[in-house]
């Protein structure tokens, strides 16, 4: 097992000399790692479509797109995020000013997974670098092409001591978290979750868990059905399905079932409807045991649509079932492909019961034109974030915080909220000299009651 103590000790020297809380310097490496990102969009996006056959569009839209607006919306705020903010004083306080200021922790260790495998490795980067930490980004080993590249550009554009990834799989992550770093922000799976965070508590380091789990998506019977429908089939099947905030299954009302599932086949049909053709533009699974884990469940209750797949290509089509109960095997864990479970309904307050009864779900859908319904849903279930009438928006939000609660997360980032999850806001009361109140103090008389 490599030993990574070396760097992690040129890290910390590096971030102790001071260069990487200046201003400038923070600005200077962002805009940086914009004009690289948009020199080298074509090679990005070739070693996506390599790696997980992602189509042009997607790669742009879910990948590129975002971490550049991330870039955007960082170098346009970073210079009021970094100055300290006054707060409030009280009586008890008298005399004296309150300021929080924002810190770095120092080397940040980013542990990425596959699924978005540049924008979920660099959008934690940025937060990490507007505030002003030292990076060591470990990416996953599942989409090699894409590591190699962010590795390479990297290496290439900045010292080690600064930013450096670490390429390779679990014995990589594990000699990694072995060190003491100062903050850990991992994206994946909900049992790696545990191990990093097992890991961290021996240092007592901070982490951020961006976990995953099954996100329900409701249609009630009084949605606008044709519009759900286009909605659910483009947030479910992009990426073939291998989205942490993916609508794992859907709990559709009974009496609008059978006209939702005829606006679904026709989303899907024109959406997705060539997955298997020769020159599909639809993205593969990312590995074989993936690929043999999803197969498994095409034969859980009915395909309503699809059901095919190509084994060379690691392809499945676009798949609804229908007749699916808790006791399927799909219904066990986190699907993450393109199997969509359909269950149905009566009566909103059951379904309310069930999803409670499950751990609480990265991201939740409800379509409804009932406000009341909405609400209802909203205040009865806990889940990290998610959409009325719409899925997966809530993600590209750089004003919404983005993470789980419960079992899908810890923590919370995206837009400012990356600034503040890499940084500890030190609270300091900055006292005046001009007097010096007695009642302070024990020899006062009678202190407490004169405050
Ligand atoms: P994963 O947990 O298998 O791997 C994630 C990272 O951890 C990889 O870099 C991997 O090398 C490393 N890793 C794997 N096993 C490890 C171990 N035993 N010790 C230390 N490190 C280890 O996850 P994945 O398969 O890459 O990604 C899929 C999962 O990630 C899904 O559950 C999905 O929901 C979740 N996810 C969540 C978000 C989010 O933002 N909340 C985003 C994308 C994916």
């Amino acid at each position: 097992m490599e030993n990574y103590s070396v760097l992690i000790q040129k890290q910390k020297e590096f971030f102790l000399s001071g260069k990487t809380k200046e201003l400038r310097f923070r600005i200077q490496t962002l805009n940086k790692i914009r004009s690289l990102i948009k020199t080298h969009e074509k090679e990005i996006m070739e070693t996506l479509r390599i790696d997980l056959n992602k189509s042009d569009f997607e790669a742009y839209a879910t990948e590129i797109g975002f971490v550049l607006e991330e870039l955007r919306f960082t170098l346009k705020h970073i210079t009021k995020w970094v100055k300290p903010r006054r707060a409030k004083t009280t009586i008890a306080g008298f005399g004296s000013k309150n300021y929080i200021y924002p810190e770095p922790y120092g080397v940040a260790l980013i542990i990425a997974p596959w699924n978005y495998p540049f924008q979920l490795a660099f959008a934690p980067m940025i937060g990490a670098i507007a505030a002003g930490n030292c990076v060591i980004l470990k990416p996953s080993e599942l989409t090699p092409k894409t590591s190699e590249l962010l590795a390479s550009l990297i290496r290439d554009n900045f010292p080690e001591e600064y930013i450096a990834v670490v390429e390779g799989g679990v014995e990589t992550s594990t000699a990694l978290l072995k060190e003491k770093t100062d903050y850990i922000f991992f994206t994946g799976s909900v049992p790696v979750g545990k191990i990093i965070m097992e890991a961290a508590s021996k240092n007592l380091t901070p982490v951020t868990l961006e976990l995953g789990g099954k996100s329900p998506c409701i249609v009630h019977k009084d949605a606008n059905l044709k519009y759900a429908a286009k909605r659910i089939a483009w947030g479910k099947f992009t990426n073939a399905g291998q989205t942490c905030i993916a609508p794992d299954y859907l709990y559709v009302h009974s009496e609008s079932k059978d006209e939702f599932l005829k606006y679904l086949k026709e989303s899907i049909n024109e959406l997705y409807g060539n997955a298997l053709a020769s020159n599909s533009d639809f993205t593969k699974i990312v590995s074989d045991r993936h690929f043999s884990r999803l197969t498994s469940f095409l034969d859980n209750g009915k395909a309503f649509y699809g059901g095919q797949f190509d084994e060379e290509k690691r392809i499945i089509e676009p798949t609804v079932l229908v007749d699916v109960t808790w006791e399927d095997k799909v219904m066990e864990d986190e699907i993450f492909g393109p199997i969509l479970p359909v269950l149905e309904y009566d009566d909103i307050f059951d379904i309310i019961a069930v999803i409670n009864n499950r751990p609480k779900p990265l991201a939740l859908y409800i379509f409804s034109e009932n406000e009341r319904v909405q609400n209802k849903v909203l205040e009865c279930i806990s889940f990290g974030g998610g959409c009325i009438n719409d899925t997966v928006y809530h993600f590209i939000a750089p004003h919404l915080p983005f993470g789980g609660v419960g079992e899908s997360g810890i923590g919370a980032y995206h837009g400012k909220g990356s600034f503040d999850v890499f940084s500890h806001e030190k609270s300091v009361l900055k006292q005046t000299t001009r007097f010096d109140l007695p009642f302070r103090y024990p020899t006062t008389k009678n202190a407490l009651r004169k405050i």
